[in-house]
């Protein structure tokens, strides 16, 4: 069997410290004859302070060889004022931009053990299991032009400008039919097509790529606005939402919160097939950030990592098995009552980082027979 080539980025904050979880994840697969070879690099603060630059170009090279990329986190108060081209986040950026990331998936996944922490009531949560797949290189966050300009009399003009071609919307849709082919083959589509032009050649070409090379999949449109309102009034009847880059980050977090903590929640982010290989270049990364107010203090919750881990098997390398029991692995050490702070309740068992890895690791072992 190929190495499966592995590039760890910890980055900065608990970045380091919920990567450390990831690398005991890897050491037991290995011993199952996984064969994951992995490279670490600096990546944000870190690698300001080491290059001058939040990704040096070595990195770039092994992230560009590497079947997968696992990012941590980056950013925090020491780099707050340095250059903007520089910013941690701007490694970030380079990594989805280079490698071409068009696709982000964040599911939104609420353990039983955890639905009373939803701001939703439990029967609308318990069990849920919804996947948000935004596009993530177009739209209003890139379109020009893009500006703010002086009108005189005290009066300034901003412009964004939201534009989506055939292509984009085509490539996007297939990632989202094709995930849904491997889920409960129901995909819903959110644009704004009653006041936007975008929304109306969106809308067009999914339906497109459906009858041409779907039909098997289940598709519904719903408008953006009224999607985020189903989203909180009853979530679990989506499987699948594809959507555009605004929107999704819009309804992504939405979603997120329905699950709970942001240290619960994982993300991945896919490009296009390689047209001789079939690989897609991928990049997977907790939601959360650095979390400079709790980093070295081993309390970060590691599960956002593992379960980003988890994605990976699932998405690169196919691994479907072993990712759900990663995923059961996590629910097991809910189910038992540990918690890490962030998730802490009255009568559960806070724990730290390490021992959060460690119980899931036990509980994967004991999985796995
Ligand atoms: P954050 O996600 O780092 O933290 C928000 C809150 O959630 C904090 O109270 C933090 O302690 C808590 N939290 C986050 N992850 C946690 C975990 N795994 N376990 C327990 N608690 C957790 O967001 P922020 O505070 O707005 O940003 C901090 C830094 O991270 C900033 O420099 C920001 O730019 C950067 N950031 C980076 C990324 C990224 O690397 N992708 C994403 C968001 C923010």
């Amino acid at each position: 069997m190929a190495a499966r080539k592995l590039l760890l980025l910890p980055g900065d904050g608990i970045g380091p410290e919920v990567m450390a979880e990831v690398k005991k994840l890897v050491v037991w697969f290995n011993a199952r004859g996984a064969g994951f070879e992995c490279e670490e690099d600096l990546v944000g603060g870190a690698a300001h302070d080491h290059h001058g630059k939040a990704i040096s170009e070595a990195a770039m090279k092994k992230a560009h060889e590497a079947d997968a990329v696992i990012f941590a986190a980056v950013g925090g108060p020491k780099w707050d004022n340095v250059h903007y081209d520089v910013r941690p986040e701007a490694g970030l950026l380079r990594l989805r931009k280079d490698l071409g990331l068009f696709a982000n998936l964040r599911p939104a996944i609420c353990y039983p053990a955890l639905a009373d922490a939803s701001s939703l009531k439990r029967e609308l949560v318990d069990g849920l299991d919804i996947l948000i797949v935004r596009e993530l290189t177009g739209g209003v966050y890139f379109g020009e032009p893009k500006s703010i300009s002086d009108l005189g009399d005290g009066q300034k003009r901003a412009i964004d400008t939201q534009i989506y071609d055939t292509f984009e919307i085509e490539r996007i849709a297939r990632v989202a039919f094709d995930l849904a082919r491997t889920r409960g083959k129901r995909v819903t589509s959110m644009e704004k097509r009653n006041v936007m032009k975008t929304g109306v050649l969106w809308h067009e070409v999914v339906n497109h790529v459906h009858r041409r090379e779907y039909a098997d999949v289940a598709l519904a449109h719903m408008l953006a606005d009224a999607g985020g309102m189903q989203l909180v009034r009853e979530p679990k009847q989506f499987d699948v939402i594809v959507t555009d880059n605004l929107f999704g980050d819009l309804l992504s977090d939405v979603a997120a919160m329905l699950t709970g903590s942001l240290g619960m929640l994982p993300s991945a982010s896919l490009g296009a097939p390689d047209a001789r290989t079939g690989k897609r270049k991928a990049l997977y990364e907790p939601v959360h950030g650095s979390a400079p107010d709790i980093a070295g203090k081993g309390v970060a919750n590691p599960i956002a990592m593992i379960a980003s881990f988890a994605m990976m098997l699932r998405y690169s390398f196919a691994m479907v098995e072993d990712a759900t029991l990663v995923e059961q692995a996590i629910a097991a050490v809910l189910d038992k009552g540990l918690r890490s702070a962030d998730i802490w309740t009255t009568g559960t068992q806070k724990i730290g980082t390490i021992e959060m890895g460690n119980a899931i690791l036990a509980e994967l072992a004991r999985l796995a027979g």
